[in-house]
């Protein structure tokens, strides 16, 4: 009995709207998910400029008979889904039999299937079929779009240009890759192997094939779960940031989504730990119920809405936060080697993942060096290397400050560089926030009261959350139209800048009117008042001095980044001096 059914009507409309095929990728994914429902294990993706002049996917699925090879053009054909009950829950990927017709109508078709006996080739044109012949052909489909869009040039002008259908089709390959690490991908362009995973089921492989050796290293794994979800997954140590979301990724059930929230919240669980504006890699896998989730159906975009939201925003980030406090987070320089790269690894084939790579990352990544070094590893060793020291922050030992700003130091693993004013900055940060928490703090009375100014906007808000002041120990009183008096502070506000603290304090809370929380008030205020505070970089300190600050830091929480997100520290292993200084066999 044919596999394909007719859909039925209601459904076909359902999701008919709106549908087209407007880009590669579209085509791409379209062929792909057919591929995955099919049941293959490898799935092959060939690109002539980048898909414009060929697509070619081949896999190792069930194949087809005769009869569904042609009934798979058939507008409302599809084998993916027979109710409506099963289209809400999405167990299967495809849902839009339709689109294979639309392709077939914009292009020029042949398709090779075979299920387990005969084997079958349709040739397609512009929508009509060319002919149908049996064919020798191994179990699996092939199937080739060629000159997409040549019968409608007003489409193919809105192509864009071939680094940017390449981008996108990259971007869709990756993340399905991400979603079925058993299932063997290989993407090519123009005969450069641009993806190429294993499908061993391994999800850290997969990272490793679309990020390289060097980001795969500085992956954690994380783990967390409350009654109704399960999430597994990696996340990049803070170091490594980016200018876009692109590489934050969340499955639901094997499925990527996009979840404003979700990214919003993974985004903020590394706060203070890298600038806000930068963006981590992440590949959470959530395992719920089905029935948790709504599907909201856009063709091209997935979202769902959770059931129990608050729960598994609260799950995320304490899961990321948790993970991030037990981590040494000391970016490492690495030092380049001389050698050439390969000559597949040229600028123009790089991966493009790898190509924002360079651009983005601070690091130096030779990936395929670090391979070289470690001929005899299996990729689980080379990984599995990144032991870690009992102790967050190691015992530095202080030699000195270079222009003002910079504390060397030393201990038997290599040389350290210490931002003094970020430092300082972190030590004053995490004071202010213990300060602020507590509510029992001691004020001081001033001889001389504090008066400011305010604009009458900003002197109405200000008013109605003077009990806030209050909480904090001032007393402050208003003064004349529209000026305020403060008699007395908090004794913790920094000496010689009390009025500048108040007035910041004030702007504040101006400021965070119309989203003001306590937690953000105190944030911004410990923020603040830790910059005012710290040491400036151009300023000599002494080695006690020195000494003070790194064990002050010692002490905070997060002693690797200062609120702001920069690092406070950087390190060059011994082996890298030695090797800068070609000291041991380079
Ligand atoms: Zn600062
Ligand atoms: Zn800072």
């Amino acid at each position: 009995m044919s596999k394909i059914r007719i859909m039925d009507e209601i459904l076909a409309n359902k999701i008919a709207a709106g549908e087209v095929v407007e880009r590669c990728a579209s085509v791409v994914k379209e062929l792909v998910e057919n591929s995955i429902d099919a049941k293959s294990s490898e799935i092959k993706i060939e690109l002539i400029d980048s898909g414009t002049r060929s697509i070619q996917v081949i896999d190792n699925g069930v194949g087809m008979d005769k009869e569904d090879a042609i009934l798979a053009f058939n507008r409302h054909a599809t084998s993916k889904l027979q109710t409506e009950d099963d289209l809400f829950h999405i167990h299967t990927l495809g849902f839009r039999g339709e689109a294979l017709s639309s392709i077939a109508s914009v292009s020029e078709v042949i398709l090779k299937t075979c299920n387990q006996q005969v084997g079958t080739e349709v040739k397609i044109e512009g929508g009509k079929i060319i002919y149908v012949e049996p064919c020798e052909s191994r179990k699996g489909t092939k199937i080739e779009i060629n000159n997409l869009f040549y019968n409608t040039p007003a489409r193919l002008k809105h192509m864009k240009s071939l680094y940017t259908e390449l981008a996108s089709i990259t971007d869709y390959v990756n993340k399905i890759a991400l979603s079925y690490p058993n299932i063997k991908f290989t993407l090519i362009n123009n005969n450069s192997v641009l993806l190429n995973t294993d499908g061993s089921g391994n999800l850290l492989k997969v990272i490793h094939a679309i990020y390289g050796l060097n980001i795969t290293k500085k992956m954690i794994e994380v783990h967390g779960e409350n009654n109704d979800y399960e999430i597994s997954g990696y996340i990049s140590l803070p170091e490594i940031h980016r200018s876009n979301r692109n590489g934050m990724i969340t499955l639901v059930n094997g499925r990527v989504v996009r979840n404003i929230e979700l990214n919003h919240v993974i985004n903020d669980s590394y706060h203070s730990y890298k600038p806000d504006n930068r963006y981590p890699i992440v590949v959470l896998n959530i395992e719920t119920d089905p029935t948790l989730i709504d599907v909201n159906i856009h063709p091209t975009k997935m979202d769902v809405k959770f059931s129990k939201m608050e729960e598994l925003l609260e799950l995320v980030k304490n899961m990321i936060k948790d993970k991030l406090t037990t981590k040494i987070l000391i970016p490492h320089i690495e030092i380049p080697e001389e050698k050439k790269m390969g000559p597949e690894y040229t600028e123009q084939t790089l991966p493009l993942e790898r190509v924002e790579e360079k651009l983005e990352i601070y690091t130096t990544k030779e990936e395929i060096l670090l391979e070289d070094e470690n001929p005899n590893k299996s990729f689980e060793e080379i990984i599995e290397e990144k032991e870690e020291p009992k102790e967050r922050l190691p015992e530095l030992y202080p030699v000195g400050l270079v222009h003002g700003t910079y504390i060397i130091c030393q201990n038997e693993n290599g040389m350290y560089m210490i931002d003094q004013h970020a430092a300082k900055e972190r030590v004053n940060y995490e004071y202010y926030k213990r300060k602020l928490g507590n509510p029992n703090h001691d004020s001081t009375s001033l001889l001389l009261p504090i008066t400011i100014e305010l604009s009458n906007n900003d002197f109405i808000i200000l008013k109605e959350n003077f009990q806030l002041l209050e909480n904090m120990k001032f007393k402050i009183e208003e003064f004349g139209v529209s000026s305020v008096i403060i008699k007395e502070h908090p004794t913790w506000l920094p000496k010689g800048y009390e009025k500048e603290a108040i007035e910041k304090i004030l702007e504040i809370i101006v400021q965070l009117e119309k989203n003001f929380s306590i937690e953000k008030f105190n944030e911004s205020i410990a923020t603040m008042m830790s910059c005012k505070l710290a040491i400036k970089a151009n300023m000599n300190i002494t080695l006690e001095e020195m000494e003070t600050l790194i064990n002050d830091l010692r002490k905070c929480q997060n002693p690797f980044h200062c609120p702001h997100g920069r690092p406070t520290m950087v390190y060059y292993t011994k082996y890298d001096l030695e090797k800068m200084f070609k000291r041991s066999g380079f």
